[in-house]
């Protein structure tokens, strides 16, 4: 079974990606695809300096992700044409990952895709979606905790994600990880992945 895996910045959800891969799944992780194919000799570098020029291309060969990072927050239409590069390219390599987890015979295989339920290009290719959830403050007490990030910078972020009701409301299921203890989230995790394949039982 493929599912599909989301969840806004700080709900949980590469932590329950971590659970899931330990109960069997083969996890497939879109954000370590995005930024394979900007590290220097990506295959998302040619277009990109094509598109956007040398400025944004780091003297390794790599994207400038602050200086991107800026431009899109700026200009709507270049993080459009990011996006436009960017896409595609990550949707083929997470399919033939998935494909490869196929032919490994893994028992579910999991697509971690933050923006799964803003890009809506993803949902007919998943079986399930699980949606990782909390309070709006959880998420920015957790983000805050990581280095460099600002109340201001994640508020930009929640800003431009999906609503916590837009999310559920595209979801099979929901893990509610709001004041739940980690041993209780690695219980929920290990339950969805034994009822979806994995020959996997929570811990009592
Ligand atoms: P996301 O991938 O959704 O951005 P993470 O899984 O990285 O979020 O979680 C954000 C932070 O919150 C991490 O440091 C993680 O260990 C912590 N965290 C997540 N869920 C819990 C929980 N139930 N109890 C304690 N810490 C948690």
């Amino acid at each position: 079974m493929r599912i599909g895996l989301t969840g806004g910045i700080g709900s949980g959800k590469s932590t329950v990606a971590g659970f899931l891969r330990e109960a069997g799944a083969a996890i497939v992780d879109t954000d370590a695809i995005s930024r394979a194919l900007t590290l220097p000799g990506g295959a998302a570098m040619p277009a990109i300096r094509e598109q956007f020029g040398a400025d944004f291309v780091t003297p390794d060969g790599a994207l400038d992700r602050d200086r991107m990072r800026a431009l899109a927050f700026s200009d709507a239409g270049a993080k459009r044409r990011l996006e436009a590069i960017l896409h595609p390219l990550i949707t083929a390599q997470a399919l033939a990952e998935a494909d490869a987890a196929d032919a490994a015979r893994a028992p579910l295989v999991v697509l971690d895709v933050p923006l799964l339920v803003e890009s809506g290009r993803w949902r007919a290719r998943l079986a399930r979606v699980l949606v990782v959830d909390c309070a709006a403050g959880t998420q920015v007490e957790r983000v805050l905790r990581r280095p460099g990030w600002t109340r201001e910078r994640i508020a930009g972020v929640l800003a431009a994600q999906a609503t916590r009701e837009a999310r559920r409301a595209a979801a099979d299921a929901v893990i509610f990880n709001d004041g739940l203890p980690l041993a209780a989230l690695r219980n929920e995790a290990l339950s969805l992945a034994a009822r979806w394949g994995c020959e996997t039982m929570a811990m009592p």
